[in-house]
């Protein structure tokens, strides 16, 4: 079955970016698919193609760079080495924070007002749950490794609420960002990076569609993980209502650099087969209107059809498309997932 959003793969290619290329199969082993797309790299302006397993529905970008030459498609001024902000919390920190004691921290890590006003908060701060760093129901000893830290800014936000962090990096840039808040990052990559023994949790935020080989990466992890462990991913949701209705012009294709294109049923299937249990897949809305702002107005696609047209309507639809992003939360289609699988034991 063919998409809507099929559009001509002969469209122009640039050479350099398609050198040293690899064809992938599907994780879950299946040969057919049952959809190709075609989007193209807002940084270096190359076409390129993903297909869809007939199988499980997981996305994948083939052909793909090999991993040594991945490094040159991420460049510096790549938005996740940003240096954090200072250490003062902002309005919307503290109401995240107090979301996290309200629904997911210990009784005892709980602030006073927290404590206090629970059945209050509970209903007040119900649409925010979802989104602290923390928004999981943490295992009781706190150690946690993260890969792809970028500059740091998720384990800082570990480290205030007590956890001991550890990571690993591959760009200098944000390393040495990390390291200027006291944070010491591995400089490489998640496949090549050296896991501890005794992790609670390995955490990866819009990390685990960049990975070449996503199970290698799980299998490490759980080795790593006392049992009980958890590992905890932020990833795109490729069967959102955004996704459908955007196509190409939705920023969860954003390639070469992400590989892999996730759904509910797909991730927890790659979760599963590397022997994680009680897979939850929570819906997670960004507090922006970013994903259907770039859908909507053809986010740096340069041949996108009507561009005019799309940029006045984004424009006029303005912020109120975060109310989209909402509804699709509430129907299950948000535009990111937040998936939580535990190591057994
Ligand atoms: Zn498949």
């Amino acid at each position: 079955m063919q998409q809507d959003w099929l559009v001509d793969a002969a469209a122009p290619r640039e050479a350099e970016a398609h050198a040293a290329q690899e064809e992938v199969r599907c994780l879950c082993g299946a040969g057919s698919d049952s959809a190709v797309l075609t989007a193209q790299d807002p940084e270096a302006r190359g076409i390129w193609t993903y297909r869809r397993c007939a199988a499980c529905g997981l996305e994948r970008l083939s052909p793909r760079p090999h991993i040594e030459h991945m490094g040159q498609h991420y460049p510096d001024d790549y938005s996740p080495y940003c240096d954090p902000a200072p250490q003062t919390a902002s309005r919307a920190d503290r109401l995240k924070r107090l979301a996290y004691e309200t629904f997911f921290a210990l009784p005892e890590e709980r602030s006073d007002t927290a404590r206090r006003y629970r059945p209050l908060l509970r209903l007040a701060l119900w649409p925010l749950r979802n989104h602290s760093v923390l928004s999981f129901h943490p295992p009781a000893t706190r150690r946690v490794f993260e890969l792809g830290a970028g500059s740091g800014a998720d384990l800082l936000e570990f480290r205030a609420a007590g956890w001991e962090v550890l990571g690993c990096e591959p760009s200098a840039v944000g390393c040495a960002a990390a390291a200027r808040h006291g944070i010491t990052l591995q400089q490489t990559t998640a496949e090549a990076a050296e896991l501890p023994d005794g992790l609670s949790c390995v955490y990866m935020n819009n990390v685990f569609e960049h990975l070449h080989d996503p199970p290698a990466v799980l299998a490490k992890a759980r080795a790593s993980l006392v049992p009980g462990g958890l590992v905890v991913l932020v990833v795109p949701n490729h069967a959102s209502w955004a996704a459908r209705l955007f196509g190409r012009t939705w920023p969860g294709y954003d390639p070469p650099r992400h590989i892999w294109g996730f759904t509910p049923e797909s991730v927890r299937g790659v979760l599963e087969r590397a022997g994680f249990e009680a897979v939850s897949v929570v819906q997670k809305y960004p507090l922006s209107t970013f994903c259907w702002h770039a859908g909507i107005d053809g986010y740096r696609v340069d041949e996108v059809p009507n561009r005019r047209a799309r940029q006045v309507l984004a424009r006029v639809l303005g912020r109120g498309v975060i109310l989209g992003g909402m509804l699709a939360a509430a129907f299950g289609s948000a535009d990111f997932m937040r998936v939580v699988a535990r190591k057994p034991g």
